[in-house]
Formats: structure tokens, C-alpha cells, sequence
């Protein structure tokens, strides 16, 4: 499944394509695609087409275009706002929400290139810039799925927006807002091992399993661990460990297997080279040299190294 720096080089790419771009043709080639959206496929086609776009937003692994308000006065909120305490204008009031899935991909073609077999929602815009322009949706799984959805206040920033459909999503740890204190000290309530609450979305976002095992193993934490005998110390070192190996991830544009996670010009990020523990299995640990060590986790699997994480167990004050 794709996490935050695979969905991160997809935003980034639609970025420039789809500001300030307009909606000229919707064609949905599968239903299923659409399985998220609140209404029929009419319904998705006749509100996008003509609509125009703002820049794409992301929040952990979840994607959205938000969709200006063209000639509308704005939607009123009855929420608190310093200037005007009795409203709030969103600057749009709904947005297109991309869920990549396990294997979604967005594309961006010229308009009259061949279609991947594969396609299954294509999006013709018009770009004040750069012309014409298609967003291809495909998806070989399709576990992902385009929706149009209604953007809701962000409970800490009442500026910020977001789709009803993210709006139980955490921060992640690449958004300058993501609360450290809140988070370890949220650690250190739950009756929960630390892998399970790396996973956690709602308690931090952006992380699967991959970028998981590499920042346990970066910061030498077992992936069992409860979290409320994790030492203080060491969880402000994995969660800094997570930023290094997520921005470290990102600046070289994810990580590709089977060419499945790509950017929206079809070319795969070089992270996988970059891997220290998952999927590396069998492999010396590339700090002690032991063989990196698999085991099943959540219908997944956990790649570790037995002498460098081990687990913890708190010492009885006696
Ligand atoms: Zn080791």
C-alpha cells in the first residue's frame, strides 16, 4: 500500500498540472472505482465536469483536489473566527478525493495518448497554462477509488479544511501542525505495542508497514514493544527516525515494488534500494550483520534484527 511519500510524489506531480485547471470531461469506465462517491456515477460526472480545481491536498496517505467555488458567495459556517465571529468562508465547499488503494496510480497525459488497459475514471481538464491536459485513474486492484466529498473544519484549525472522509485522520509527522507532546504522551496511555500505534491513523498518519520497520529498526525498537514501557527517550528518537526515513523516502520518490507505485509520469521511486530491514529477510543487518529476521504481523509481516531490537521489558521498581 502506498504510504505518505509515494502518495506525497503523486500530489506534488498533480500539483502544477491541476491548480486553477478546469473539468472539461469526466468518463467513468468502472463503477467500482466509485464505490466512495455518496451518489450515482451521473452524479459524480455532472458536478466535476465544469468545475475548477485548487491545489492538491494531502493528508498521511489520503489525496484530494479541492474544488473552487466559482461565483458562489461561499459556504457559511456558524464556526468561531476572529474577524467575523459569526462566519467562516470555506474557500470550497467539496473535493476530489483520491484513495489510492493498494495499487491506484494517477496519470497525467497528453489528451490523445493511448489509455493503460487498466483506466478506470479519466478526468480531461483544461489548464490556463499548459493546455489540455488528462488525469488518468488506474487502478489493477481496484481497492482505490475516486469520491466527491463535502470538506469539513479541521478540529485544531478552523481555517483548514478537510473531506469529511479524512477528517478522523491524525496529522502526520511531515505537517508542521503534528503535536509531538500530544503524541507521545498518547503513547504512553495506550495499552498497545509500538508497531500497532505507528499504524495507528488515527493516532498518526502517512505510516504502513514499510516505513514502520525501517524507522523501528533505525531507532533499535523492537516492533512488540507495549508503548507504556517505551522510554521517553527512545520514543523521541523513533518519531524522529520516522521523519528522516519518511523525508528521506520522498526525496527519492518513494518506494517502487513491481512498478506498482509510480509517479503521475509512470516512473518508479528508487527508495527500495535504500531499505534496511523490510524485505530484506535472510539479509546481514547492515549495523551488526545478523541475518534480518521476518515475522508474520497483521496478515503482514515484521523485518527486524534480533540483536539490535530487542525487546524491553520494564524492570519491577523494587
Ligand atoms: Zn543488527
Amino acid at each position: 500500500m502506498p504510504e505518505l511519500p509515494e502518495v506525497e510524489v503523486v500530489r506534488a506531480g498533480l500539483e502544477p498540472a491541476v491548480t486553477d485547471a478546469t473539468v472539461t470531461g469526466v468518463e467513468v469506465l468502472d463503477e467500482r472505482s466509485l464505490r466512495r462517491h455518496d451518489g450515482p456515477v451521473e452524479d459524480f460526472i455532472q458536478r466535476l465536469i465544469g468545475a475548477r480545481f485548487a491545489a492538491p491536498q494531502r493528508r498521511g496517505k489520503f489525496l484530494w483536489i479541492p474544488v473552487l467555488d466559482d461565483g458562489d458567495p461561499g459556504r457559511v459556517s456558524a464556526l468561531a473566527s476572529r474577524r467575523r465571529p459569526e462566519m467562516v468562508v470555506a474557500p470550497s465547499s467539496s473535493a476530489l478525493v483520491i484513495h489510492l488503494g493498494m495499487s491506484g496510480q494517477v496519470l497525467l497525459r497528453e489528451r490523445a495518448a493511448a489509455r493503460d488497459r487498466l483506466t478506470r475514471v479519466v478526468l480531461e481538464v483544461r489548464h490556463p497554462e499548459h493546455g489540455p491536459l488528462r488525469v488518468d485513474f488506474v487502478d489493477q486492484r481496484i481497492f482505490g477509488s475516486m469520491a466527491l466529498d463535502h470538506l469539513l473544519p479541521t478540529v485544531d484549525d478552523p481555517d483548514q479544511w478537510i473531506p469529511s472522509q479524512v477528517a478522523h485522520i491524525a496529522r502526520d509527522p511531515l505537517d508542521p501542525r503534528f503535536d509531538d507532546r500530544a503524541f507521545l504522551a498518547a503513547l504512553g496511555r495506550k495499552q498497545t505495542t509500538i508497531k500497532r500505534a505507528l499504524l495507528d491513523q488515527t493516532l498518526i498518519s502517512g505510516i504502513g508497514n514499510i516505513y514502520a520497520d525501517e524507522a523501528l529498526w533505525a531507532a533499535r525498537v523492537h516492533y512488540e514493544q507495549p508503548t507504556a514501557t517505551l522510554r521517553r527517550a527512545r520514543a523521541v528518537t523513533l518519531l524522529a527516525e520516522v521523519r528522516l526515513v519518511l523525508g528521506r523516502a520522498l526525496a527519492e520518490g518513494g518506494t517502487s515494488f513491481d512498478a506498482q507505485y509510480v509517479n503521475v509520469n509512470g516512473a518508479s521511486g528508487y527508495f527500495s534500494h535504500s531499505l534496511n530491514a523490510y524485505g530484506r529477510q535472510g539479509e546481514p543487518c547492515p549495523r551488526c550483520g545478523r541475518p534480518i529476521v521476518r515475522e508474520s504481523f497483521m496478515n503482514r509481516g515484521s523485518h527486524f534484527c534480533e540483536l539490535c531490537q530487542k525487546l524491553r521489558v520494564a524492570r519491577p521498581l523494587s
